[in-house]
């Protein structure tokens, strides 16, 4: 009986929620997706792919017509001027870690304006761990400041400061590189918008118009109807198990921007001499078309998914951020859980509504690139595919949880459903 009526306010609350967000943020949600995937579209039709780019080049991979479109789709796509779409790019963590690379000489200073940077990041800049080919290794000077503000009351949003100190001025005019991580990851930061982003772009212009902006741009794509590079980033990066691999790539990197700062990026990614003209496509080029075609309508999936998880759970009586009605820069959903019992619960419930490997339990993990241990839930076709149904958690006060994803609305529905079941409200 507790059981049943249980199940029928969790789909009572549902169907609330539905009503609200159908009247008040999925119409929007449409609307840029609609936006994207123009522009997807007509990128296709602008360079002309046909099958013949479905074959791949073996060996060298020397004049691939494949993945030499699938560069020009995703530049277009992307707004920017070249791209460099490998699925030798291990990760968004390698793809960011060529970009830096391709920019940044020793003696070089790399200024990062977003605080605190992704947990993978801190290995490659040098802040953790002590590796030969970190870039604080090779010389680079190092600075971080942040411009994200928290918020005095702990569930409201953060926000973005646009005058900069005295110390910032001087680091921007020092700088070769200036890195902006839009998306929060596994931080309660703001995630920044594309107003927000371009702004901070604009007057580290004005301060340093030879530093070159690049952009950690990793669960941002097709978020809003504009990326990065329309709004001044020289550079950005990111994964094709996020966003623009639609959920259906089955690994790979891209970084697009301007064509001298990819070009040096994949003089890293390959060598000298070879840059992007070589690389075995492993006859995937069709999946990773494909994937881009699917993007828009993947993002908007998962975006209404967690606007519903946000409505839910914020009439539980948890904190969600962002919030169900506020403005999304990456498709990531943090629910305040409050322990981590709650945290683990999520994740065992969650696992269960996954349409792979359902009857496994996930257990807390240190896990490589990560300071603290981990627990991860989701099931998903592609391992470690963040753009499908998955949460993840640090096993660290205050208990956030980082949900994120769900190709179908009705996945994350599903899994919501249950969710509530389990969890009781605040
Ligand atoms: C996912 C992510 C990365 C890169 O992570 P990978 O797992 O290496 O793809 C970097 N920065 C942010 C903000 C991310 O969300």
């Amino acid at each position: 009986m507790q059981a049943s009526t249980t199940a029928s306010t969790a789909q009572t609350l549902i169907t609330q929620a539905e009503n609200v967000l159908q009247a008040n943020v999925w119409p929007e949600l449409e609307a840029v997706q609609y936006h994207t995937f123009n522009r997807v579209m007509e990128a296709f039709r602008h360079h002309r792919v046909g099958e013949e780019h479905f074959y791949s080049v073996s060996g060298y991979g020397h004049d691939d017509l494949g993945r030499e479109v699938t560069d020009r789709v995703f530049a277009e796509a992307l707004q920017a001027e070249a791209a460099l779409v490998r699925l030798q790019l291990v990760s968004g963590t390698h793809a960011l870690a060529v970009a830096l690379r391709g920019l940044l000489h020793p003696g070089d200073t790399l200024t990062v304006l977003t605080g605190k940077p992704y947990d993978t990041m801190e290995s490659v800049f040098g802040l953790r761990d002590s590796y030969p080919h970190s870039l604080t290794a090779h010389g680079v000077h190092y600075v971080e400041h942040s411009l994200l503000e928290d918020a005095s009351i702990p569930s409201q949003e953060g926000y973005v400061r646009l005058v900069f100190s005295p110390d910032e001025v001087k680091s921007i005019e020092q700088a070769r590189v200036v890195y902006l991580q839009r998306s929060r990851g596994y931080s309660l930061r703001k995630t920044l918008t594309i107003a927000e982003l371009a702004a901070i772009i604009e007057r580290v212009k004005a301060i340093n118009p030879a530093a070159w902006v690049l952009v950690d741009n990793c669960y941002g794509e097709f978020i809003e109807p504009n990326e990065p590079t329309a709004v001044g980033a020289d550079l950005m990066a990111g994964s094709l198990i996020k966003n623009p691999g639609g959920g259906i790539v089955p690994t790979g990197g891209y970084l697009a921007g301007r064509a001298d700062c990819v070009a040096r990026a994949a003089e890293i990614l390959t060598c000298p001499g070879i840059g992007s003209e070589g690389g075995y496509t492993f006859n995937l080029t069709r999946t990773v078309l494909q994937g881009l075609f699917l993007a828009p309508g993947v993002v908007k999936e998962a975006l209404k998914g967690m606007t519903l998880a946000a409505w839910v759970f914020q009439a539980l009586g948890y904190t969600a951020l962002p919030a169900w009605n506020s403005p999304r820069g990456d498709i990531i959903q943090t629910l305040g859980l409050g322990s981590a019992e709650a945290l683990q619960t999520f994740c065992r419930v969650l696992q269960s509504v996954s349409p792979v490997n359902s009857f496994l339990t996930p257990v807390p993990a240190e896990i490589p690139g990560y300071a603290d241990a981990v627990i991860m839930a989701g099931g998903t076709f592609i391992d470690g595919s963040s753009i499908e149904l998955s949460a993840d958690a640090p096993l660290r006060p205050p208990y956030t949880l980082f949900l994120q994803g769900g190709l179908s609305y009705a996945h994350t529905r599903y899994a919501l459903e249950r969710l509530i079941e389990q969890l009781p409200s605040q």
